[in-house]
C-alpha cells in the first residue's frame, strides 16, 4: 500500500462547503447538519444557498424572498454559517452545475469546494443538469440517512464508484471527489413542519424562534401556498 503525504499546499488549502436546499422553511435539521459537516470536514465556510427556482422538485409555496429572508434570521448571529444568496439573483432554473461553475471562477482554481447533501438527493442526481460536469467544478459530500442506500445500480452506481474517496482528498483537491459521511440527523423536515402548521399544531422547537415568529407574522404555511412577498 502507498502511504499519501499532504503537500503544504494541501494541508493549507481554503475548504467552501456549500449547503443548498428549498429551506421552506429552514429548521434545526438543516442547520445541524451544515454545522456538523463545518466541523467534521474542517470547512473554513460554510455557506446556506437558498434556492430559487428548485429544478428537480415541485415549486416550493412560498416565494424565494420569504424563504431567503428565514435562512437569514436562522443563522444571525451565528459566526460559523453564512448565507449566499446568489441563486435567487437568476431569473431562470436554479441550476447547480451553474452555481458551481460561477463559484469556481469567483474563488480560483485552487480553493476546495464541497456541495452537501443528503443520501436522498445522491440517490436522484442522474436527473440533475449537466450531472457529469458537477465534479469538475466540485467536491460532493453526501449525508447517509437512514433508509437511504448508497446507489450501486446503472450509470450513477458506476459514477459513484468511480468518484468515491476518503474525506482527507477534500484538502488534497480541489473538486472531483464523492465524500460519504455519516451523521447522526435529527429527524426532522420541512414536510412535517408544514403539515404541523396547516393543521393548527406548533413546530415550536423545531426551528430556531426568530424563524417560528417570522412564519407566524407573515401567517406563512397556513395554506398550501403563500408565494406572494408582500404577505
Ligand atoms: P421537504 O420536506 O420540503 O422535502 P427538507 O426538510 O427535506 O424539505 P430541503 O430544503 O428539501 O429540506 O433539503 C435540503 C437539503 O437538506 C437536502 O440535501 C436534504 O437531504 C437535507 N435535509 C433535509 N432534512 C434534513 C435533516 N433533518 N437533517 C439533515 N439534512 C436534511
Amino acid at each position: 500500500m502507498t502511504k499519501t503525504t499532504d503537500t503544504p499546499a494541501a494541508l493549507e488549502r481554503h475548504c467552501v462547503g456549500l449547503f443548498g436546499g428549498t429551506f421552506d422553511p429552514i429548521h434545526y435539521g438543516h442547520l445541524r447538519m451544515a454545522l456538523e459537516l463545518k466541523q467534521e470536514l474542517g470547512f473554513d465556510d460554510m455557506r446556506l444557498l437558498p434556492c430559487h427556482l428548485p429544478p428537480h422538485r415541485q415549486m416550493p409555496g412560498r416565494s424565494s424572498a420569504h424563504r431567503a429572508a428565514m435562512v437569514r434570521l436562522a443563522v444571525e448571529g451565528c459566526e460559523s454559517l453564512a448565507v449566499d444568496a446568489r441563486e435567487l439573483n437568476r431569473e431562470r432554473p436554479s441550476y447547480t452545475v451553474d452555481t458551481l461553475e460561477e463559484l469556481r471562477e469567483e474563488l480560483g482554481a485552487e480553493v476546495s469546494i464541497s456541495w452537501c447533501m443528503g443520501m436522498d438527493s445522491l440517490v436522484n442526481l442522474s436527473k440533475w443538469h449537466r450531472w457529469r460536469e458537477l465534479s469538475r467544478f466540485a467536491h460532493l459530500v453526501v449525508v447517509s440517512r437512514p433508509g437511504w442506500e448508497i446507489p450501486s445500480d446503472g450509470e450513477l452506481g458506476a459514477w459513484v464508484r468511480d468518484h468515491h474517496k476518503a474525506p482527507q482528498s477534500l484538502k488534497r483537491e480541489p473538486s472531483g471527489s464523492l465524500v460519504i459521511v455519516p451523521l447522526s440527523l435529527l429527524e426532522i423536515s420541512a414536510t412535517q413542519i408544514r403539515e404541523q402548521i396547516e393543521s393548527g399544531r406548533s413546530p415550536r422547537f423545531l426551528l430556531p424562534d426568530p424563524v417560528w415568529h417570522y412564519i407566524e407574522e407573515k401567517q406563512l404555511y397556513l395554506t398550501r401556498n403563500n408565494t406572494t412577498d408582500e404577505s
